[in-house]
């Protein structure tokens, strides 16, 4: 048996065609369905559908094989423990640093951002030496710097439109994000061929897709 999570919405719509490519396609219609495991036209092949940040959780402790994750939910989610063997380069966009033009330096001396990417923001503006405030958010970003709870936001940017309308600006990328299949260890090596045949299936079906 061969479990593969994926989380609704953007990365579903994007890896289905992938994994039609490689010969799998799901019973039901994901969307509409509200299983959350969904048979295949494999008898082994399941498919679980998780919210986009448990996917890495899933799949390190084995209760999926494979997942499709965000390289910006793996970054937060850092672990050693999971392989990431492919990029598919679907959902493609930027962590960036926006706020406001011409921000001006807080009077406190240390930078407050906002995000849901707590770790990721500490890492990034540790690296640099910069102390900063990080506040915890789980959505509506933009909001944070135009009523004062932040100078600056950490957030993905896809075409820079969200940010544009709320008078913000790009300042600092400090990555850019695709989803990215992820592997459990042990799976790898107790349902080696079975994962392997995937994995070049869907590299083709990447290649394939960006020639
Ligand atoms: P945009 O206005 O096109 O720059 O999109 C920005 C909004 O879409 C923000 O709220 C982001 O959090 C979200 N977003 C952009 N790209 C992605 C992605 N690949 N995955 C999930 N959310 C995204």
């Amino acid at each position: 048996m061969l479990k593969i999570a994926l989380s609704k919405g953007r990365i579903l719509d994007d890896t289905l065609p992938l994994l039609a490519t490689a010969d799998i396609v799901p019973r039901d219609n994901p969307e509409t369905s509200r299983k959350l495991i969904l048979d295949t036209n494999h008898e082994d092949v399941k498919l679980v559908l998780i919210r986009a940040s448990d996917v890495p959780t899933y799949v390190e402790y084995g209760a999926a094989d494979i997942g499709v994750a965000g390289k910006d939910v793996l970054m937060e989610y850092d672990s050693d423990d999971l392989y990431e063997p492919l990029d598919l380069k679907i959902a493609q966009c930027r962590l960036m640093v926006a706020g406001r033009e011409n921000t001006p330096l807080p009077p406190h001396g240390r930078l407050r951002i906002a995000t849901k990417y707590t770790k990721t923001t500490q890492r990034y503006y540790a690296q640099q030496g910069i102390q900063v405030e990080v506040i915890k958010l789980y959505g509506s970003m933009e909001l944070a710097p135009l009523v004062g709870l932040a100078d600056f936001i950490v957030d993905l940017v896809e075409t820079g439109n969200t940010l544009r309308a709320n008078g913000l600006v790009e300042l600092e990328q400090i990555a850019r994000i695709s989803s990215r299949l992820v592997v459990n260890k042990a799976a790898m090596k107790i349902k080696y061929q079975q994962i392997k045949h995937l994995i070049s299936q869907l590299q083709q079906a990447v290649a394939q897709k960006t020639v």
